[in-house]
């Protein structure tokens, strides 16, 4: 009789934007928490109080955070709470996404670029 404690969870989560199923664990071992493709997530965690949230709601991605060993970090903002957390990003991440939000303030930068121009 086969025991189901000894059954390996099939860690695998189906993404709630773009419906692509993702397994839970990068190639590299690490355990990854959005979608490879979108890069979007899903709040499950509350990361303030620790454990498992009942928010649920779709998480975006909204920035890059590199830390100081050069690693990069993904922010995602919950559509619901606005709860932020950072994720390392994984190897097989959407690169051109990645791209485009740590290129986005540069290229609509608050004030003026001219200013730069004087020092
Ligand atoms: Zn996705
Ligand atoms: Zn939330």
């Amino acid at each position: 009789m086969s025991d189901s404690h000894n059954i390996l969870k099939t860690s695998t989560f189906t993404c709630v934007r773009c419906g692509l199923t993702v397994s839970a664990h990068a190639a590299d071992g690490s355990r990854r928490n959005h979608c490879p493709s979108c890069l979007h997530s899903r709040h499950v965690l509350d990361h303030v109080e620790g454990g498992p949230s009942d928010c649920r709601a779709r998480m975006t991605p909204i920035s890059i955070a590199v830390l100081r060993d050069g690693s990069w970090m993904v922010i995602h903002r919950c559509v619901r709470c606005d709860e932020l957390t950072s994720n390392p990003v994984c190897t097989d991440d959407n690169q051109l996404i990645l791209m485009r939000m740590a290129v986005r303030p540069l290229a609509q930068p608050p004030f003026p670029l001219e200013a730069f121009g004087d020092l």
